[in-house]
Order: structure tokens, then sequence, then C-alpha cells
């Protein structure tokens, strides 16, 4: 069974190699990134003016509602 195995590896990895294209490197679509909204629970796109840059990274939000909300639970 270990054989199996290796050998499935062994496939998926070269089909890796083979399958990579050499594309230059895209820029993610901004409207795909969501952040989820630690308040609330919605998921929001990035907007720099409902964000905060905590310890542990930058968290976004829905509203100035649910950013003032989460200041107010974290004082720093
Ligand atoms: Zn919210």
């Amino acid at each position: 069974m270990k054989y199996v195995i290796l050998l499935i590896l062994a496939a998926l990895v070269i089909r890796y190699l083979f399958k990579k294209p050499k594309a230059p490197k895209a820029t993610k679509p901004v409207a795909e990134v969501l952040r989820q909204d630690p308040v609330c629970g919605v998921y929001v796109q990035e907007h720099k003016e409902l964000s905060l840059s905590t310890g542990s990274g930058r968290v976004y939000f829905c509203s100035k509602e649910c950013m003032n909300r989460f200041k107010e639970r974290t004082p720093s």
C-alpha cells in the first residue's frame, strides 16, 4: 500500500509541475477579497476607512458602528 500512495503523490507532483503556467503574477481582483467583520460576522470588501490594524493583523468592518464597537471591546 505504501507504494501506491507514493505513486499517487509522484503523479500529483508531476502533474503540478507540468501544469504550472509560467504566467506573470496576476494581481488579486480586489472585488473577491472578502474579510469577516469581527463584530457582526458579515463578510465585507476591504475598505481602508473601515479598518483597524490590531496586534494580529488588519481587521475590516461593515460600518463605522461596528468599528467603534470593536474599539470599545479592545482598548489598546
Ligand atoms: Zn458589522
